[in-house]
C-alpha cells in the first residue's frame, strides 16, 4: 500500500536528518518544504522573492505559494509508491489543503497515511540552531558542537565550504519557535484525533532516535 508519511516537531528537532535517512531506507522521495523554498529563492523567481521575505522573519510563507509547490511535487511519478513529507503541513489550514491534494492524487485508493511527532525539550534547540551548518552541495547537516566536520568548515563528503542558513540566527530562530507554537503545534491534536499520530522521544543520539522512528513507521 502507498505510504504517506508526514512529520511534526519544533524547528531543529532533528526531523530533517531522520526523514532524509528514512527516505533512503524506503526508497521514497524526501520532500522538504524548507529546502524547496530555499531552492525557489536561489532560482531568483518572483515566488522565491516573496518566500524570502517571510523566511527571513521566521514566518510561514503564504499558503497559496507552499500549497502550489507541494501539489506539483506530490503529483510527480516518483511519489507513486510513497513519500516522506517534511515541513508540510505547518498549520491547520495547510492540513486541509493536504487533504484536498491527497484526494486529487489518490482518489479512492487506500493509503497508509501516518504522522510522526518528534517530541523534544525545546530549551536546547536554539543552541542547536545557531551551531547548525550544512553543505550547499550535498545537503549534509553538521553541528559545530555535537557533529563537527572532520576538517574545520569543510564538508566531509564533498570538501565544499559549509554554509549557515540565513534564518539560523538567534532572533529569527525565536520567531520560528513562536510560529511553531501558534500555528503548527495545534496539528498534534488534530492528527491525534484522526488516530494517525505516533509520538517519539526525539532527545537522544541520531542512532537512538532512528531506532524509535523505525518502530512507528514500518
Ligand atoms: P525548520 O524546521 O528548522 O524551521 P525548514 O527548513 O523546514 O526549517 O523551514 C525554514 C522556513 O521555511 C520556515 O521558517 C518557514 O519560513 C518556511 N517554510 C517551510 N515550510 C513551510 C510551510 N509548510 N509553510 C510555510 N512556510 C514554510
Amino acid at each position: 500500500m502507498k505510504k504517506e508519511l508526514i512529520f511534526l516537531g519544533p524547528p531543529a528537532c532533528g526531523k530533517g536528518t531522520q526523514t532524509d535517512k528514512l527516505a533512503k531506507y524506503f526508497g521514497f522521495p524526501h520532500i522538504d518544504t524548507g529546502s524547496l523554498l530555499r531552492a525557489e529563492i536561489a532560482s531568483g523567481s518572483e515566488n522565491g522573492k516573496v518566500a524570502k521575505q517571510y523566511i527571513d522573519k521566521g514566518l510561514l510563507v503564504p499558503v497559496w505559494l507552499v500549497g502550489a509547490i507541494i501539489k506539483s511535487r506530490l503529483s510527480q511519478e516518483d511519489c507513486k509508491n510513497g513519500f516522506i513529507l517534511d515541513g508540510f503541513p505547518r498549520s491547520l489550514e495547510q492540513a486541509e489543503i493536504l487533504e484536498q491534494i491527497k484526494k486529487d492524487i489518490d482518489g479512492d485508493n487506500q493509503v497508509d497515511f501516518r504522522a510522526t511527532y518528534f517530541e523534544v525539550d525545546t530549551e536546547k534547540l536554539i543552541t542547536r540552531i545557531v551551531n547548525r551548518r550544512s553543505c550547499p552541495k550535498c545537503g549534509e547537516i553538521y553541528n559545530l558542537k555535537t557533529k563537527p566536520p572532520k576538517t574545520e568548515g569543510k564538508c566531509d563528503i564533498c570538501g565544499v565550504e559549509l554554509t549557515q542558513r540565513k534564518d539560523d540566527n538567534e532572533e529569527t530562530a525565536k520567531a520560528r519557535f513562536d510560529t511553531y507554537f501558534n500555528e503548527t503545534s495545534p496539528l498534534i491534536d488534530c492528527y491525534k484525533n484522526k488516530n494517525v499520530l505516533a509520538s517519539i522521544d526525539a532527545d537522544g543520539t541520531i542512532d537512538e532516535v532512528w531506532e524509535r522512528l523505525l518502530k512507528v513507521v514500518e
